[in-house]
């Protein structure tokens, strides 16, 4: 009950339908399908907050309230976004999480994770199983629908910054990178990356030799979302090893500039 009249009270201090949080998650005018939203969360009160403002935000809300049914349902639904507690009956958040990125209508859906421990390793643990995002209980409606804005917003430059390249084909040593299809194909194989996984392997491959700061790649991948820290930037970077380095401990691709940043290895 705490929880839950905590986050009401954060809520009301900014109403749900006042424009400025419009106009953090609503889609801009003239597209009208309506974005699907699925909300994992054992914690009724908090399910039901949840869903409350997301549906007057304009989402089709399906929710449950265990980890199982949520994978049943993601597996063949696609979602737009998926807010999903780690704490669940049945399969925990982190394994669903893991799930849902390995195969699916979800491998692409932007995931915020919501958990009631506020520590370094838990968000590692979130981001690592390939959620996009992490919410720390308790939180204020104004502030999650802030983060659901933020993540839909990246999905969507990502879209768009795809959208405009016609059949464009990045090769760089064992990698072939697709843009248009979002693919990746590693020593003949095809690998599975997150948004945030291939915008930034392109955006290195792309330049090889060039180091980039933890911080320019923040502003790039993220573009300034004031809620990641460079610390995600050497997490998807880890992430991204172990899918495409022959020995993740000793990367031949993504290289470290030592205090400074990653770099794509020099062409040949
Ligand atoms: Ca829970």
């Amino acid at each position: 009950m705490n929880v839950a009249s905590r986050m009401s009270y954060q809520g009301s201090s900014v109403s749900p339908s006042s424009d400025t949080l419009r106009d953090a998650v609503s889609p801009p005018p003239g597209t009208a399908a309506k974005r699907r939203v699925l909300i994992v969360e054992d914690e009724a009160s908090i399910r039901e907050l949840v869903r409350l403002h997301l549906a007057l935000d304009g989402f089709d809300v399906t929710e449950v309230g265990d980890g199982g049914r949520a994978l049943e349902l993601a597996r063949g639904t696609r979602f737009d976004l998926i807010v999903l507690d780690v704490m669940l009956p049945g399969i925990d958040g982190i394994s669903l999480c893991r799930a849902l990125r390995t195969d699916g209508a979800n491998t692409n859906a932007s995931i915020l994770m919501l958990t009631a421990r506020d520590t370094e390793s838990d968000k590692v643990l979130g981001l690592e199983s390939g959620a996009d995002d992490y919410l720390a209980k308790p939180f204020g409606m104004r502030e999650l629908l802030a983060r659901v804005g933020a993540v839909l917003r990246r999905a969507s430059r990502a879209a768009d910054s795809t959208d405009g390249a016609t059949a464009h084909q990045l090769r760089a040593r064992d990698l072939v990178l697709d843009a248009d299809r979002r693919g990746l194909v590693v020593r003949g194989s095809r690998v599975e990356l997150t948004k945030q996984e291939f915008d930034l392997l392109y955006l290195l491959a792309a330049r090889p030799g060039i180091v980039f700061s933890r911080e320019a790649l923040l502003a790039k991948i993220w573009g300034g979302d004031t809620y990641v820290t460079e610390r995600t930037v050497d997490t998807v970077v880890s992430r991204l090893r172990r899918k495409i380095e022959r020995d993740a401990q000793d990367p031949e691709l993504i290289l470290t500039a030592w205090g400074v940043g990653y770099k794509f290895v020099d062409a040949d």
